[in-house]
């Protein structure tokens, strides 16, 4: 593997990161970076901003690790103040991420809780909103995968709560924050691959990713004409905790992106450009799309 000491190097990418085979890691919910092998790459020594998003004000939901860290990494270098939001089990990667963005000279305000209460939704919006000074970009990027084979092993409580965690606080955030953001605010959702090629045993995350897509295509709709812009990235096989703690079976870790054209699995840090670019004014006319990040299984 190559070292890439800033994301613009010129180089091979199918060799750029680690290719599997992988080892066998498995983590209880909701799993920690700290813990993954090899260690995921969230640019924390090559993201280089240029103040594209200078004073900035952005909440980032599942920030302490994976693409939600790369992120708030890139966010802060970028000359964004950052609300995080993550479960209270990942204060120790959430706390690496404070470090990386009071390092970058901005400021981090650490907001641990639980996004599938409606409650703790709107204090989080306020909250941040509060100690930020305001709220021009919202970011989803919290999201519960634990795969099922058999549909008949599907219970209503799980698929209850993927879509609590993945479709409900995705409104319940949106419909909060949109009372504090002025025009030229943007909201960036999460959806997946999954969204569009859903795989036998994610029947509840991959319908819940569909339904982050679909919101996002008509609530830009809704508020193109108030000048705020919605639209969603859609990673494909990505190395992150999500995956050993359950969002995958430990044999499919082993192998995990060699399905995929460039044989390998993305790292969170190769989100993090897009995330950005879309949170710009740099993506003026571009909303209401979903930018597919996904080493070529590529979106309709
Ligand atoms: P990750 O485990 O690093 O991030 C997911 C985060 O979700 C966790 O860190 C946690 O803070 C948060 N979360 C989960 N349940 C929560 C709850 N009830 N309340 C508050 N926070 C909660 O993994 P990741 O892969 O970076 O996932 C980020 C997003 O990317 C998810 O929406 C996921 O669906 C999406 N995604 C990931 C992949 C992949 O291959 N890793 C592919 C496509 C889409
Ligand atoms: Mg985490």
């Amino acid at each position: 593997m190559n070292s890439p000491h800033d994301q613009f190097t010129m180089q091979d990418p199918t060799t750029q990161y680690p290719r599997p085979e992988f080892p066998s890691q498995p983590q209880p919910l909701p799993g920690l970076a700290r813990e993954m092998l090899p260690k995921p790459d969230h640019g924390e020594t090559s993201y280089k901003g240029f103040g594209r998003l200078k004073n900035r004000r952005a909440l980032i939901t599942g920030a302490d690790s994976g693409i939600g860290r790369a992120v708030a990494i890139a966010f802060a270098r970028e000359g964004a103040d950052i609300a995080l939001n993550y479960l209270p089990s990942e204060e120790p990667d959430a706390r690496e991420v404070a470090k990386l963005i009071s390092d970058a000279g901005r400021k981090a305000v650490p907001l641990p809780g639980d996004i599938s209460d409606v409650g703790f939704c709107t204090q989080l919006v306020d909250q941040a909103a509060r100690e930020l000074g305001g709220l021009d970009i919202l970011v989803n990027v919290a999201g519960k995968q634990q795969f099922v084979d058999d549909i008949a092993q599907l219970d209503s409580a799980q698929f209850e709560a993927t879509y609590r965690t993945n479709v409900f606080a995705m409104f319940w955030l949106c419909k909060a924050a949109l009372s504090h953001m002025p025009a030229g605010a943007t909201i960036i959702n999460t959806t997946s691959i999954q969204s569009y090629q859903p795989s036998a045993n994610l029947l509840d995350y991959a319908s819940s990713k569909a339904a982050i897509t679909a919101f996002t295509h008509a609530l830009a709709k809704q508020l193109a004409g108030k000048g705020i812009r919605v639209n969603a990235v859609a990673p494909g096989p990505i190395w992150t905790p999500l995956q050993p703690s359950g969002g995958q079976p430990q044999d499919k870790v082993e192998v995990f992106g060699s399905e995929v054209p460039m044989k390998r699995p993305g790292q969170p840090a190769e989100l993090a450009p897009v995330y950005v670019v879309l949170a710009s004014q740099e993506s003026s006319f571009v909303t209401g799309e979903v930018y597919g990040v996904t080493g070529g299984n590529h979106l309709p």
